[in-house]
Order: structure tokens, then C-alpha cells, then sequence
């Protein structure tokens, strides 16, 4: 079986059957309305296209944004369903609601090889809440079920998790969750050695448990961007003004004991590119702390050099959380190097993380690594060893 004991669309007979495709089309929409990054939607195609070649009739889920439960134009998936049929060069139709008169209308007027798209699942507050109802109504739509919501897939709501309790017909993944899935598992299984973590990012309450299990796998872990500021608050070194988090700094000094008790070479900046505020244009090079009043938004060249070293040496690395404030083209720096240097590797790499994804891109480094994460939730919910919501429902939903 594809995975585990959840089918892929492939083992599945779909001919001529009516789909529920869940789908993370969760794509960034720019000031002019229209969808700015369609690597999402890009990822999705395979697996639709696989069913209309297969004369299916089909209906696409996803959610957008955080609508929290409410109808709100900005979150409509219209210029989503617009972007889509582009790319399919293929008609969609949109409901203007996830359940109701015109999903149950549209639906039902389906013939072979149509295409309708529920409008953005979160609109509906019983998607978050795993409502049973909601469920039910999702799961009237058709016969067969197939996620490929692979960022999604950290979540138990309505169109993950409950809808499979109310689907007469088989379910299974796309081709996308099982490629995502499969290569955060070669991550875990690849003997290659050494492995290495890179880290970065904005909070580090988010990273804790990760960092706990990485350290049971990994040989090095490097820690940069600004949560680097709290384990080095951990060790005592000086971060000025530097964005921490006070509440995660004993727990930080406890995996810094817990690295050198399992002999993982944690790995901290030793120079910073720091600036008083975020907005300034002076910036000044600091090590191996961050002077009174000045925040640390970039590793420095130093720290640069030594990543860069560790990533090009290993035998495979996961690389999650930019290492500064890249948005920013004086603090991107330190990112650009581990990427290109991510690029070089000739290890097996893997990139998690909505930002980090984007990092990746940015610098044109994207198709130099194996493998680029569509969700970042997700990512870190497998390697912290979980089983993922989404994947536990469609295990749970196989027959037996
Ligand atoms: P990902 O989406 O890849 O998981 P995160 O969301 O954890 O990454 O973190 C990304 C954010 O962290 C970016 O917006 C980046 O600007 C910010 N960041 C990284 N380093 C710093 C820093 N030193 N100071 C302030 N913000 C930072
Ligand atoms: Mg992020």
C-alpha cells in the first residue's frame, strides 16, 4: 500500500466515480486579488488530473485563511477556483457556500469529467470544530475520498477527519501527500550521516518539541534566526534588545544539557548583524552577543561560514525557519547563504516551513534541494514523531 495501509488514488478504482478531492489550495492572494504564489495549486494538479482522465466527476475542498466560521469576501476561494482552472486548462465551478442549496445543486448536476469547487470550507464554523453535521453533508457529495491537503494534514477537522465516517466508498491520498509523506519518512529512515537540522525562525515555543526529537536523531543541530536570541539568553551571552521568548529560556538551557548528554553538536551564532530597530538602515556586525540596546537580525559572515560548512558536509539535512528577518534585503543575508549553501549539498535536504519554503524560492535555490515541504504545520507534526490527524483517519477508516 502507498502508505502504510492508506491507499493512493492509483490503487484505488475511481473510473467514472464521484471524488472528494481535499485539497490545500491555501494560497497567499496579492493586493490585486489574483493568487501571488500558486505553488500550492501547482502541487495539487497531478492528482486532479489523474481523475479527469479517469472521467470522474469531481469535488474540490479546501480552506483559505482563517475566516474563523464566517462568510468573508477576502478569504473567497474565487480567484483560487479562477487560478486553478487556468492551470487545468479545465472549467470550475465555484459554490458560494462549502454546503447548502448551491454546493447540493451543483453537485448533484455534476456529469463526467465536471469539476466543482466548495467555497472555502472555513466559512463554516463546523470545518474547525469537526462538526459531525458538517461532515455528513460534505461526504453526500460522493462516493470516494482523496486528501491531498498535505498542509492541512496536522489538523482533525470536518474534511480531514469526521467526513470519512459518513462515506459509503473507499478513501485514500493523492499523489501529493504521498510524495510529501514519503520523503519526510526517507528523512527519518536515510542512513546517511552526518544529519543536520537547521533552525531558525520567530518562536521558539513552536520549535520545542521538535528540537527534543531532533536531538534523539540528528548529529548537529544549528540554531539561528530569532530563536537563537533565547538560547543564548539560555547560556548567559548578552542579546541586547533581540526578540526572545523569557517564559522558554529555562527550557532552552535544558535542551542545550540535553545536547551535550546525547553528544548532538548544537550549534548557536557567534556573530550577529544587529540594528536598533527593525526600520533602521545602520546596522552594525556584533559577537558573540548583541550590545544593550541593539536586536539581532541576521547571523553575521562567521556564523554564515560555519552553517554553510556543516550543511555542504551532511549526509542529509532538514532545514525549517529562516535565519533573520529575510524580508528585509539587509538582513537576508544569513538566509541566501544556507539556502545556496542547502542548494550545493550533495546530501539528501529537505525545507519545511511557509517561510523558509518562500526563503528557498526567493533565492532561486528551490529545484537544487530534494525535497520542498507544501506545509510547514504538518512537516514538524511528522518529525516530532506524530501520526498526522488526516493520515489517522484515513488509516482508521480502511476496512479491515
Ligand atoms: P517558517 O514559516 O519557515 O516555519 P517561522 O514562521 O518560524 O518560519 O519564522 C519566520 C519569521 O521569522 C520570518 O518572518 C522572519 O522575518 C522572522 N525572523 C527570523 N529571524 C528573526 C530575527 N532575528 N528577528 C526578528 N524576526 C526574525
Ligand atoms: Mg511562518
Amino acid at each position: 500500500m502507498a502508505w502504510n495501509n492508506v491507499p493512493a488514488i492509483n490503487e484505488i478504482d475511481i473510473a467514472e466515480k464521484r471524488l472528494f478531492m481535499r485539497l490545500d489550495l491555501n494560497a497567499p492572494i496579492g493586493e490585486d486579488g489574483n493568487v501571488s504564489d500558486l505553488t500550492r495549486l501547482e502541487a495539487a494538479v497531478p492528482t486532479i488530473n489523474y481523475a479527469l482522465a479517469r472521467s470522474c466527476r469531481i469535488v474540490l475542498a479546501s480552506h483559505l485563511g482563517r475566516p474563523k466560521g464566517q462568510i468573508k469576501k477576502e478569504y473567497s476561494l474565487e480567484p483560487v477556483a479562477k487560478a486553478l482552472a487556468n492551470l487545468l486548462d479545465h472549467e470550475i465551478l465555484l459554490a458560494d457556500y462549502p454546503v447548502g442549496d448551491s454546493a447540493n445543486q451543483l453537485t448533484r448536476q455534476m456529469r463526467t469529467g465536471d469539476i466543482v469547487m466548495l467555497e472555502n470550507l472555513r466559512f463554516d464554523p463546523g470545518e474547525t470544530s469537526n462538526d459531525a453535521n458538517f461532515s455528513k453533508q460534505l461526504a453526500s457529495y460522493a462516493d470516494i475520498y482523496i486528501n491531498d491537503a498535505f498542509g492541512t494534514a496536522h489538523r482533525a477537522h470536518a474534511s480531514t477527519a469526521g467526513i470519512l465516517d459518513h462515506l459509503q466508498g473507499a478513501s485514500g491520498v493523492g499523489f501529493l501527500m504521498e510524495k510529501e509523506l514519503t520523503a519526510l519518512q526517507r528523512l527519518v529512515d536515510d542512513p546517511a550521516r552526518p544529519f543536520v537540522a537547521m533552525l531558525g525562525g520567530a518562536k521558539v515555543s513552536d520549535k520545542i518539541t521538535l528540537v527534543r526529537q531532533l536531538l534523539k536523531q540528528c548529529q548537529t543541530i544549528l540554531i539561528g534566526g530569532a530563536m537563537a536570541y533565547t538560547f543564548l539568553a539560555a547560556q548567559d551571552i548578552e542579546v541586547g534588545r533581540s526578540r526572545i521568548e523569557t517564559d522558554q529560556i529555562e527550557l532552552a538551557g535544558q535542551l542545550l544539557m540535553l545536547a551535550a548528554h546525547n553528544k548532538v553538536d548544537l550549534v548557536l551564532p557567534e556573530d550577529h548583524v544587529a540594528a536598533q530597530n527593525p526600520d533602521s538602515e545602520e546596522t552594525l556586525l556584533m559577537g558573540p552577543g548583541v550590545s544593550e540596546n541593539w536586536m539581532g537580525f541576521d547571523i553575521g559572515p562567521r556564523t554564515q561560514e560555519l552553517f554553510c560548512k556543516h550543511i555542504e558536509g551532511a549526509g542529509k539535512v532538514f532545514w525549517n525557519g529562516p535565519m533573520g528577518f529575510f524580508e528585509k534585503h539587509a538582513f537576508a543575508q544569513g538566509t541566501k547563504a544556507v539556502a545556496e549553501a542547502l542548494g550545493k549539498s550533495t546530501g539528501y535536504t529537505v525545507v519545511g516551513g511557509g517561510d523558509s519554503a518562500a526563503a528557498i524560492r526567493q533565492f532561486g535555490c528551490h529545484e537544487a534541494v530534494s525535497h520542498v515541504c507544501t506545509g510547514g504545520g504538518a512537516a514538524l507534526t511528522f518529525l516530532e514523531g506524530e501520526t498526522l490527524p488526516g493520515l489517522a483517519a484515513l488509516l482508521q477508516a480502511q476496512p479491515r
